[in-house]
């Protein structure tokens, strides 16, 4: 059983003062944590990455004045309550907004965890209807919440729905569930999805520190990469998790070689009641350049910032460029990795 009130979760660890003392915010998610998830946390460790990332502390009910409720502004590019249509060819569908565990840095928690539960069938046609007349809308992100919190026969019939309009649409299934819980990803499963394969699906995972990396959860990803579904990472830079060069390598690594290429690397959204996840823009870019140094180009995810007020996905990789050319001369003054200068010439 999932873990949901301080109290059941006091029986497995010592709480600090600041976890004692958290208040169910407005705009936050609740508390659930899964068994699985529970027994990688050393209890040991009050600062344990993993524990910091669902063991809720009162910083949650500090907002500051440049955070908000949804910085991406998604409800502006909302049609409907569940279909998010901010890039020209591409839209996410909120399918739910039940997870099986609920990370205290949600950047959707306006949205996250308010029980509404899946997208009706009305919702989920009304849906398909809007992507029937948008044939440039090439791919769908079928996120949440966690969109495997349905059953297997709610996700066929969902999926059919949107088939059946678009044959022809990329999905990506965004889930955390190899984290969460990965005895949810079956064989069953699966082979749903592959009866639906009149286009590709790409599965989203969010490892965000190599020890999520268990053998259950690589045996979850495995079944959909055996299946010929490609399995991509989004991790999000977070502060006493992952802000570090040495853990971010190894995750890369290990994700790289259990088949799921490393996709972003997120810095953390201007969300309300995150800012103690938050890692300073320069460090973040510190760690990139870093990374880049250490890992191969397929283990490299790159950093990117989603900008307030809907300004879009930006990548924030250093600049190479130091001087751009002048008429005459045509070449490029750009730095190497390793700091030094080439002249890169354009004829
Ligand atoms: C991030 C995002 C996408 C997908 O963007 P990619 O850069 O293609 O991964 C699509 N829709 C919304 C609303 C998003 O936030
Ligand atoms: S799995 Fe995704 S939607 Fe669910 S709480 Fe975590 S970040 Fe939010």
């Amino acid at each position: 059983m999932a873990i949901t009130t301080l109290e059941q979760l006091s029986k497995y660890l010592d709480l600090t003062e600041e976890e004692k003392s958290w208040k169910p915010a407005s705009v936050g998610v609740p508390l659930c944590i899964t068994e699985h998830y529970l027994s990688l946390i050393d209890p040991k460790d009050p600062s344990d990455p993993l524990r910091r990332q669902v063991v809720p502390t009162c910083r949650e009910n500090e907002n500051l004045q440049s955070e908000s409720k949804d910085p991406l502004a998604e409800v502006d590019h909302s049609h409907g309550e569940r279909l998010v249509h901010r890039y020209m060819n591409r839209v996410a569908f909120l399918a739910t907004d039940i997870c099986p565990m609920y990370c205290r840095h949600c950047f959707r928690r306006r949205f996250t965890g308010n029980m509404m539960g899946s997208a009706s069938r009305q919702e989920t046609e009304e849906a398909a209807l809007y992507l029937k007349d948008r044939p440039q809308i090439r791919e769908m992100l079928l996120t949440g919440g966690d969109p495997l919190t349905l059953s297997d026969m709610q996700l066929d019939e969902m999926i059919g729905t949107f088939r059946k309009a678009r044959p022809d649409l990329i999905i990506r299934i965004c889930t955390r569930y190899p984290v969460s819980q990965p005895s949810r990803i079956t064989d069953r499963l699966v082979a749903m999805f592959k009866r639906h394969d009149s286009a590709p699906f790409y599965l989203m995972t969010q490892f965000n520190h190599p020890r999520e990396l268990t053998p259950e959860s690589i045996r979850a990803v495995s079944l959909f990469v055996d299946a010929g579904i490609p399995a991509l990472n989004q991790s999000v830079l977070l502060r006493g998790v992952n802000d570090d060069a040495d853990i971010l390598e190894d995750l890369c690594n290990k994700l790289l070689f259990n088949r799921i290429k490393p996709y972003y690397l997120f810095q953390g959204d201007m969300v309300s009641g995150t800012g103690d996840f938050r890692v300073p823009l320069r460090r973040g870019m510190e760690i990139e350049k870093e990374l880049r140094l250490r890992l191969s180009g397929l283990g490299m995810p790159n950093y990117v910032a989603d900008l307030p007020q809907g300004g879009g996905k930006v990548p924030l990789c250093g600049n190479y460029i130091i001087e751009e050319p002048d008429k005459e001369k045509g070449s490029w003054l750009i730095r190497t990795p390793e700091g030094e200068t080439r002249i890169l010439a354009d004829s």
